[in-house]
């Protein structure tokens, strides 16, 4: 498999690509970052609730440090990193109804669809990042309040001087091949006809192929061939903060027997019905939205890239 080939030719998923320079070493600098959030210098997004602040005319809302003084809670202030050479940074709104008027809140999935490649990601980012910072309050070790440091990068205990670290929670999801056809499953909350590749968290001491095998076994019944499954492309997902770990899986065991805890359904669709799924013409079924990784390796394994 060659890794370029499928890239080559697609845009990005969204949420990755993100063009923002972290600025690990700055980061070590605590009194320079102190004064690079309490400077004027750069531009500020403000998030809701999670959601993004958006121009009418489309495109984030960025904010002077001075204009988002008066909205946000700048105590939550973070440094997401550079972008085209001004420091940029993000903060929790508190004050939604004094909005200027050319921005409106948007919610997070809407904006995902709207904005360009590099405002999703960097947009990603804000949002996992302040979540996980309105979580982390206080020291998991011995309960004392934590600081965030390194312009949010860490957080550090104030009582027992432990570290913390914005966490990313892996998440498998997997097309599952048999020949000329694929596995696809519903849940019950999902939108009446839609369905979508297997996916779930990789668990302590699991490697990526042995998750997806559990995965496929525990919530259709199948079993896959551990040493055939094979790395696609990964994709963030700020909801609160997962990377998708794209996988193709071929199978050694068709026969389906889902889990209803999981799953409502699951079944087998031929390529052909994943290429009317894809185009919008199949009769009773569909594949999610475009920023779905699910959606792209069904792309990718109906163009016969994967
Ligand atoms: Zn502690």
């Amino acid at each position: 498999m060659n890794d370029r080939k499928i890239l080559a030719g697609r845009d990005p998923l969204v949420f990755a690509g993100s063009p923002l320079d972290r600025g690990d070493q700055l980061r070590r600098d605590e009194a320079g970052m102190a004064a690079l959030l309490g400077g004027d210098d750069g531009w500020w997004l403000g998030l809701i609730e999670g959601d993004p602040v958006l121009q009418d005319q489309g495109g984030l809302f960025w904010f002077r440090r001075s204009e988002i003084a008066s909205l946000a809670d700048m105590t939550t202030g973070l440094f997401l990193g550079h972008y085209k050479g001004s420091p940029c940074f993000a903060a929790t709104i508190t004050t939604a109804d004094q909005l200027p008027l050319d921005a409106e809140i948007t919610p997070a999935r809407q904006a995902a669809m709207a904005l360009g490649h590099d405002e999703a990601a960097i947009y990603a980012q804000a949002k996992a990042l302040l979540a996980w910072h309105a979580r982390h309050g206080f020291c998991a070790a011995c309960g004392g309040a934590t600081t965030a440091k390194s312009g949010g990068g860490r957080r550090q205990c104030d009582a027992c001087g432990s570290e913390h670290f914005p966490r990313v929670d892996p998440v498998v999801i997997m097309l599952a091949v048999d020949g000329e056809r694929c596995l696809l499953g519903r849940q019950a909350s999902w939108p009446e006809g839609i369905w979508s590749a297997l996916a779930g968290f990789v668990e302590p001491a699991e490697t990526l192929e042995e998750a997806c095998a559990r995965e496929l076994e525990e919530e259709a019944g199948i079993k896959v061939d551990i040493a055939g499954v094979r790395y696609v492309m990964g994709q963030p997902w700020p909801f609160a903060s997962s990377l998708m770990i794209g996988l193709v899986a071929p199978v050694t065991d068709a026969n389906v027997t889902i889990d209803p805890h999981e799953l409502e359904q699951a079944r087998w669709f031929s390529r052909d019905e994943v290429r009317t799924m894809l185009a919008g013409t199949h009769a009773d079924a569909a594949m999610p939205p475009s920023i779905a990784i699910a959606r792209r390796l069904a792309e990718l394994w109906a163009d016969g890239d994967i």
